[in-house]
């Protein structure tokens, strides 16, 4: 009797233990998890540089900025930009990064900017838009984006209206909807040149990713004339997305914007 009873015990000091050790490990675990950049709460915009440390989220060439009209410097050069998409860009998935919604392209699409090829890599989208114009911020942006040869990039800005609606956002959310963290391969073909304004002149500055780690190697263009899309295109959009991901203007300090017509 007094062996089973010394046995019992024996194996319940076991569980115990290894219980404990379960319980240590989880802390370990808790403790060794990095935290996360987001757009709300103790991980917002205004707490990257302490999530990202090494980032150049405090940076003083950071983006996005409120483009005034009547501080920009007017130049006769929008021909530096040459848009050389094909009429049929492979849109090779869609994924829901936790961020955004963004489609990857297969290369083979290229920018020309101050005469350097940037290849177009992914679009993605944010509501409401990032950059303002005038003081005025825009229901969504879409952001191009480009890299050279040199991992110098160029991210083309497109302001977005409500009006009518756009079939080219129709194509875009015909994948939606996706959660977050989920992808969907597409391999279709479409004609991107239909996303751009008809005026194709546009602001420049140099700049930042609008993200962490908010690195101070883009070149930043953003068309003048917002794009047409409906209500509803905005709204689906929204509700796979982060609500307001986009992150508050960044002071401009010694940099010139161009208004390239
Ligand atoms: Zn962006």
């Amino acid at each position: 009797m007094n062996k089973i009873f010394s046995t019992i015990l024996f194996l319940a000091l076991i569980s115990m233990i290894s219980c404990k050790n379960q319980e240590k490990s989880e802390v370990i675990t808790k403790t060794e998890d990095h935290k996360h950049w987001s757009y709300q709460g103790e991980t917002s915009p205004e707490h990257w540089i302490e999530i990202e440390k090494n980032s150049d989220c405090d940076g003083k060439r950071q983006s996005p900025i409120n483009i005034i009209d009547i501080n920009t410097i007017s130049v006769d050069s929008a021909e530096t930009l040459k848009i050389l998409y094909t009429p049929e860009t492979i849109l090779n998935k869609v994924e829901n990064n936790g961020h955004s919604i963004q489609f990857n392209f297969n290369s083979g699409d290229s920018i020309s900017y101050n005469n350097e090829i940037y290849h177009l890599k992914q679009i993605h989208f944010h509501e409401s838009s990032e950059h303002i114009v005038n003081g005025v911020k825009y229901p969504a942006e879409i952001h191009l984006v480009h890299q050279s040869d040199s991992k110098k990039l160029t991210v083309l800005g497109i302001l977005c209206m409500e009006g009518h609606e756009s079939q080219l956002f129709e194509f875009f959310e015909s994948f939606l909807p996706i959660e977050g963290g989920q992808f969907k391969k597409i391999d279709k073909a479409i004609d991107l040149l239909n996303l751009f304004p008809e005026d194709k002149s546009f602001y420049s500055y140099r700049g930042s990713l609008t993200t962490p780690p908010c690195t101070e190697n883009v070149s930043w263009i953003v068309f003048k004339q917002p794009i047409i899309i409906s209500l509803e295109e905005v709204l689906k959009l929204k509700d796979n997305m982060p609500i307001n991901n986009y992150r508050n203007e960044q002071p401009i300090n010694d940099r010139k914007v161009y208004y390239n017509y």
